[in-house]
């Protein structure tokens, strides 16, 4: 079906926009996918391991992406967990493509959190349902300002998360099972990936739970920090 002019839209589509480093210019938010289990020490923490055989994705609507310095606390969860990711932003379409030819999408990168209500996610485990209510909530990825860095590929650079100013994860890009490029080549097989496209990385161990006016900041070496608040 081909795009209608805006005029003919019931109500104003919302396109949201992210704030580039440097740049006036938004990037916009398309469909967002993220990695899980992609650090071996986390896998294991969270009592499971690698698949070494195929990376698992899942995926958060883009109303999840912000860049929100406070932060509402989330509703309905007593076990708010913190997982700081390297975020992958795509420029390009890409259709079943190899890890070789992956790089050339990327727009850039940002520090991101995949911010999980722990206690709903642990319940749709075991009753075999999806992780959406407890991944894909208001607010749940918010991420750092993205640093364009075009066709280039990151696969080592310290990753740190504080909360209240104590480290709590602190691990390297090289611990990753899956690299970006194999991740981005990964995904194509199965899904048109569109410029606009956003993809979290996974999360090294440490994750913990987060409180009311917790201050939680981030870092990956080389590409940037996020700080933002949790906010009653
Ligand atoms: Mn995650």
């Amino acid at each position: 079906m081909t795009e209608l002019s805006k005029s003919h839209f019931v109500f104003k589509p919302i396109v949201r926009g992210m704030a580039i480093e440097e740049s006036e210019e938004l990037f916009p938010v398309g469909k967002v996918y993220c990695v899980g289990k992609n650090y071996a020490d986390h896998a294991k923490e969270m009592g499971g391991e690698v698949d070494k055989d195929q990376p698992f994705f899942f995926s958060k609507p883009p109303q999840a992406i912000t860049q929100l310095a406070n932060i509402p606390f989330p509703t309905q969860t007593d076990n708010l967990h913190h997982e700081v990711e390297l975020v992958v932003f795509l420029k390009s379409e890409c259709s079943n493509i190899s890890a070789s030819q992956a790089s050339q999408h990327i727009f850039g990168y940002a520090v991101g959190v995949d911010l999980t209500k722990r206690d709903l996610q642990v319940l749709a485990k075991e009753a075999g349902r999806p992780w959406d209510l407890s991944k894909g909530f208001d607010n749940s990825a918010p991420i750092s300002k993205i640093q364009k860095k075009e066709g280039l590929l990151f696969d080592q650079g310290k990753i740190l998360l504080k909360v209240n100013g104590q480290i709590k994860q602190s691990s390297n890009l090289l611990n990753m099972a899956w690299r970006v490029d194999e991740l981005i080549s990964w995904l194509s097989k199965f899904i048109t990936l569109k410029p606009g496209d956003i993809i979290f990385t996974g999360t090294p161990a440490g994750v913990s739970k987060l409180n009311p006016d917790d201050k939680i900041e981030a870092e990956i070496e080389n590409i940037g920090s996020l700080s933002f608040k949790l906010v009653r």
